[in-house]
């Protein structure tokens, strides 16, 4: 089935820039943003400029320029955030959810890039 884009969507409201976000790195095919209710000294969220609606949606049908210039972005944004465990760095987990079960409140594709401290377990036990 293919997907409907909101185009009322916060983050397509962002993108137009209707309603501010605090940026923390932009380039050609993305921009991230501190989210407004951060879980971790560091919440950043990535999102590409294209009208995707999830991951499953972008890594179909999103060109290979938009791709690479999104997981450059979140890269870019690990480094800016001291994160980046190649660095020597503490660490960050990326979570991209997507749907009803993957409980995605904003139906524009992002990525959570969170750090700044111990995260836990992956999920809680069930
Ligand atoms: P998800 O459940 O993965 O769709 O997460 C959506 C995220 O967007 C949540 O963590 C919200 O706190 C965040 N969020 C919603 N509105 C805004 C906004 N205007 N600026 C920054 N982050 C936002």
């Amino acid at each position: 089935m293919p997907y409907t884009y909101d185009d009322q969507n916060i983050f397509a409201k962002i993108l137009r820039g209707e309603i501010p976000n605090n940026t923390v790195f932009e380039n050609d095919h993305a921009l991230a943003f501190r989210d407004i209710t951060p879980q971790a000294p560091v919440h950043v969220l990535v999102i590409p400029k294209g009208r995707y609606v999830n991951h499953d949606h972008f890594a179909n049908e999103a060109s290979d320029a938009e791709i690479v210039g999104y997981a450059r972005a979140i890269g870019a944004v690990c480094k800016l955030e001291n994160v980046t465990p190649g660095d020597g760095q503490s660490g960050y987990r990326s979570i991209a959810n997507s749907g009803e079960d993957g409980v995605q409140e904003v139906p524009h594709f992002h990525t959570h890039i969170l750090g700044g401290r111990p995260l836990g377990r992956m999920l809680a036990r069930a």
